[in-house]
């Protein structure tokens, strides 16, 4: 006999062109390059979140640092995905993989809460995070997080 908790549904919720849907709200993501356009991120139309794979979100500082303009990506100000934060209690799933997303706030900007997954590394930034986020806060972000994981 099969326990429970049992891996339910595993179907990954992609669309044929690869691409994914927003854990939020499960809109289907547009994709859209940043910079020169060699590098491409996940945006939700509707509540404005970005999903970055593992390596993505690095590249993505890297150009912010390099002044590269986000705008493109991430036009909303910071708090508009409140109504969605304040919807959910449970965790969000990993649009790629499934697996429940971790939250790690900033404690010097309790209003920036990323939610890392743990299984592919991949990010979900709310709409407006990305402009308060250097490669050096990010660096901050995840030692906090360890720091967390360890009580
Ligand atoms: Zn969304
Ligand atoms: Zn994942």
């Amino acid at each position: 006999m099969v326990g429970g908790g049992v891996v339910s549904s595993c179907l990954m919720k992609t669309t044929p062109d690869g691409k994914i849907r927003c854990p939020k709200d499960a809109t289907i993501m547009e994709r859209m390059s940043v910079g020169s356009g060699d590098l491409v991120v996940d945006h939700c139309g509707r509540c404005g979140a970005i999903w970055f794979d593992a390596y993505e979100l690095d590249a993505v500082l890297k150009a912010k640092d390099k002044g590269v303009d986000l705008g493109d990506i991430d036009y909303g100000a910071a708090g508009h995905g409140y109504e969605y934060k304040v919807l959910r209690d449970d965790f969000l799933e990993c649009p790629r993989d499934h697996t429940k997303l971790v939250q790690v706030p900033d404690p010097r900007q309790p209003h920036v809460v990323i939610d890392i997954c743990r299984t592919c590394g991949g990010v979900l930034l709310d709409s407006g995070e990305l402009k308060d986020l250097s490669e050096f806060t990010l660096g901050e972000r995840m030692k906090s997080f360890f720091r967390l994981k360890k009580e």
